[in-house]
């Protein structure tokens, strides 16, 4: 009886990225090998093109449905390997085949001859294998357009590769792949899901929350610190920074005309989120902004806002429609903490009519008659760093997402 031994994995844009491939390959391995780490027994080969798990008798199944949520895999399929014997061949594709086959099902072979050497070409290989299956399975039929069933049968220098069906990835890039930003975390629906879009593109986040006790309770601090959590599970541990803001605020309140309090405020978490990337060798700052939302997030108030830092500040979700954000929210598991009804210290001190369109030397104005500088200082030496973990044996899998 034959058994699917591994599952192939094909790497989708890795393989564009020319001389970082190294790099991207290994990136690739070690997450994979992250997310199967109770598995003992498990092998992970790579090569250039695509990487093979070994199972070694590790449930399949499972197996396939932890890679589903893994960033930088295209595509996969369970395999077996044969040596590139005609007869071993022909008797492990129909083993597999049968596995798969109910009656009225189509079929197709594809063929694919990576070794040269190898003495069938395609078209040979397909009429051969296809033969094979007709003649051993009563009743089936070839359908080359849309099959039930695809057989990929691949001839490679070592050895030749059998599978019938093929899983879509996760796509994005491998996970630590494109350095490290912070992304800031309000305890919404928004900057979530922008810290996991990130993530998807290759980025290690951090997070970074602001907190005004007693005006935000410790259950607000602990939506972000659950929120986080549900980050860590798609690619490991996660470092959360939760920064004393009280102060800050507080002075903004005294100092600032109430119509620019919003944006002040936004300047001010800006300034010390840069300046915590700064310490942690981070290189951008990722927001949950998304244009028109609300009054913050006008163009007018991002340049306002903005004006602090030369930093990248990227937000994700700029384009995005609310609708499309909770969509994506919903799916990565976010959503029903993020709408908990806990005050976060923006919800508190934001005015009745914050301005919609501030100017960017009116704020400056304002800030300039207060300094800042020491409680910033004092607001990053007292921020307090956690580092999350995986809720263990509760890694995402993100099943259709995209
Ligand atoms: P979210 O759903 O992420 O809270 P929002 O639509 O409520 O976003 P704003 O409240 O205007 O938008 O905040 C814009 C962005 O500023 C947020 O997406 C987040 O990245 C950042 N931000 C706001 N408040 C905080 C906070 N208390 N701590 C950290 N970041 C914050
Ligand atoms: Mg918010």
């Amino acid at each position: 009886m034959i058994n699917y031994d591994r599952i192939l994995i094909r790497y989708g844009e890795i393989s564009t990225k020319g001389r970082n491939r190294n790099k991207f390959v290994d990136k690739l391995r070690k997450s994979i090998s992250n997310v199967l780490h109770d598995f003992t027994g498990i092998k992970i080969e790579a090569t250039r093109d695509r990487m093979y798990v070994i199972l070694n008798g590790a449930d399949g199944k499972e197996v396939s449905e932890r890679l589903k949520g893994v960033f930088g895999i295209q595509s996969f399929s369970p395999a077996v390997k044969t040596n590139k014997d005609m007869e071993a061949m022909k008797d492990a594709a129909l083993a597999l085949f049968q596995k798969k086959y109910e009656e009225g099902k189509t079929f197709k072979i594809t063929a694919k001859r990576a070794d040269k050497s190898f003495p069938l070409n395609t078209d040979e290989l397909n009429h051969e294998f296809g033969g094979h299956l007709l003649k051993n399975v009563p009743g089936l039929k070839v359908n080359v357009k849309k099959p039930d069933i695809n057989l990929q049968i691949e001839i490679r220098e070592e050895a030749a590769y059998l599978s019938c069906e093929t899983f879509q990835g996760a796509g994005g890039l491998p996970a630590g792949s494109g350095g490290k930003a912070m992304v800031m975390l309000s305890g919404g629906i928004d900057s979530p899901v922008a810290g996991y879009l990130s993530m998807k593109r290759g980025l290690e986040v951090e997070a970074v929350h602001f907190y005004s006790p007693p005006f935000t309770s410790e259950r607000a601090k602990q939506k972000v610190i659950d929120l986080t959590e549900k980050l860590s599970n798609i690619t490991g541990a996660v470092a959360l920074h939760i920064v004393p803001f009280t102060e800050i605020q507080q002075l903004i309140q005294q100092q600032v005309p109430q119509n620019y309090t919003m944006t002040a405020t936004r300047r001010l978490m800006l300034r010390i989120t840069d300046e915590i990337r700064r310490k942690n060798d981070g290189l951008a700052i990722i927001t949950g902004e998304s244009l028109g939302q609300v009054a913050s997030q006008t163009l007018e108030s991002m340049y306002a806002i903005n004006d602090v830092t030369n930093t990248p500040v990227l937000r994700p979700l700029i384009t995005m429609d609310k609708s499309e954000i909770i969509e994506i929210a919903q799916k990565i598991n976010t959503h029903d903490i993020s709408i908990r009804p806990f005050e976060d210290c923006c919800t508190v001190f934001v005015p009745a009519s914050p301005k919609t369109k501030p100017k960017r030397d009116k704020v400056r104005h304002f800030e300039s008659f207060v300094d800042f500088e020491p409680l910033i200082a004092k607001a990053v030496e007292n921020t307090e760093k956690m580092i999350i973990k995986p809720q263990s044996g509760k890694e995402e899998s993100f099943e259709d997402l995209f």
